[in-house]
């Protein structure tokens, strides 16, 4: 389509309109502000405004007109005033969600980082002996008291634990991996390229959907350093499959001079059986059945802190943290101090209890229904129409794939829900939910009891509101 020729000229007249920087930091309103916020807070918003006006303008819309300045401005700085990372109500009904920040951290957790947060510690610092200390030495002694290991250290995340792994004892030498675990996580995050840039050399063996020892063990040449398994995280192989066990593995490497190493992404220290749910691989169970390195995410099933845990032989262990790449991949005080927490709700047993994650998973259907029918009376209190529906929560972050959790979901019918559910993101907090059939449907288990009565009063705002309809 061509353009009127009148078009550009129009846009001209229309960007004529728009103010000085100057001339609206004097207007008498924007002045007001000026003298509550701060000069340079001001003229911030001042020039973001002009900005998003100059957008308008390109497509075709007025410029605004003078009165409208003040408020613009003002409506600017309480956006610029939000931080950027913030809480969000998670109504999505999926418990270890990668967008919305994985694990919420239990009491103690978050207790324990804002204790360590506020001043200094003992980070590298030994007490005993009034020297300097490891920071390496804190998370060691319960990790391996958990897992049964003989040596422990924690980095980044476990795809630096992988790479760390891979660095220190397959550089320039070969890694045998299956077919069908060369697994692309999330996020355009491939395995295979993490190993590539450890320097490691990939080996693939087996068949997409088989994989026998013999295959790993016909691959084995001199300069082979280590056989690697990594967990279909996110898919599930079903049909014609096979896999050797972890324990044949572990005694084809040893005989063979090998080291193996188990990526298990999730990992976890509880058995999901117990919660109706498929096994997700264990930690204790990988290192019983002799892998060598365990690699797992400190965020997912583990309910802790965003980190990566390598669990295995003492001997390999020391050589990772004495890797020049250990340094860049560490994490800091507050990491720690969240893991540590994390990891005594374990050894004291409770952590089904205290960990928001095992606490969400072992929520029943029916403590589940008795919160949305409170969400649904509340609803109804306002003149709302909501429904209850039975439905499913999933596990996410990479474990239990195609495994899910009943739950009974509130749900509310709207004729335009993706506007309402935009609204509801705009909102403080902003609340996450799924559309499913024309209805905003909001899952009880990923919400915290304690946000209950938050998210009602919100869903109320957002429902309401006449613009909504
Ligand atoms: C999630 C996952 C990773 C990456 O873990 P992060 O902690 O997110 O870095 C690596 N490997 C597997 C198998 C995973 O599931």
């Amino acid at each position: 389509m061509a353009y009127s020729s009148e078009q550009p000229h129009n846009h001209q007249a229309e960007y004529r309109k728009l103010p000085a920087v100057d001339a609206l930091l004097h207007e008498p309103a924007v002045a007001a502000l000026v003298a509550a916020h701060g000069a340079a807070a001001v003229t911030e918003a001042v020039r973001a405004v002009l900005a998003a006006a100059r957008q308008t303008i390109s497509q075709g819309q007025p410029a605004p007109a003078p009165d409208q300045w003040p408020a613009r401005i003002e409506a600017m700085l309480a956006e610029q005033a939000t931080p950027s990372l913030r809480p969000v109500i998670n109504a999505t009904g999926v418990i270890i969600h990668t967008n919305l920040g994985r694990a919420p951290l239990s009491a103690t957790a978050q207790k324990a980082m804002a204790a360590v947060a506020a001043g200094y510690s003992n980070l590298e610092y030994d007490l005993d002996a009034g020297q300097r200390g490891s920071r390496h030495d804190h998370a060691r002694r319960l990790l391996c008291a958990l897992t049964g290991a003989e040596d422990a250290m924690v980095v980044n995340n476990n795809a630096a634990a992988v790479y760390l792994a891979l660095s220190a004892r397959c550089q320039d030498r070969e890694v045998l991996i299956s077919r069908s675990q060369l697994v692309e996580i999330g996020g355009g995050f491939r395995i295979p390229d993490v190993l590539r840039q450890s320097g490691a050399r990939l080996v693939e063996v087996g068949t997409t959907n088989r994989t026998h020892l013999r295959d790993f063990a016909q691959a084995v040449t001199p300069t082979t350093a280590a056989l690697m398994r990594v967990h279909s995280s996110n898919f599930k192989q079903i049909g014609f499959v096979t896999m050797p066990s972890l324990d044949d593995l572990a005694t084809l490497a040893h005989e063979q001079g090998l080291v193996l190493i188990d990526d298990l992404g999730s990992g976890t220290l509880l058995d999901t059986t117990l919660y109706g749910l498929a096994p997700e691989p264990m930690v204790q169970e990988s290192l019983a059945a002799g892998a060598d390195l365990v690699t797992f995410s400190g965020d997912k099933l583990l309910g802790g802190p965003q980190a990566g845990i390598i669990v295995g032989r003492q001997q390999l262990i020391q050589q990772l943290r004495l890797h020049p790449m250990a340094r860049a991949l560490r994490v800091d005080k507050l990491t720690l101090a969240a893991l540590d927490a994390t990891l005594r709700s374990y050894e004291r047993g409770t952590a089904a209890t205290e960990i928001p994650v095992w606490r969400m998973i072992a929520a029943t259907a029916e403590e589940l229904k008795a919160r949305a029918q409170s969400w649904l009376e509340q609803l109804a209190a306002a003149g709302l129409t909501a429904q209850l529906w039975q439905g499913e929560s999933a596990v996410g972050g990479g474990s239990l794939p195609g495994e899910t959790l009943p739950t009974w979901l509130l749900a509310v019918p709207h004729a335009a829900p993706a506007a309402v559910a935009e609204r509801l993101r705009h909102l403080h907090p902003p609340v996450v939910c799924r559309i499913q059939r024309d209805h905003l449907v909001f899952d009880p288990r990923t919400v915290e009891a304690e946000e209950d009565a938050l998210l009602c009063t919100t869903l109320r705002m957002a429902l309401t509101d006449k613009a909504a309809a």
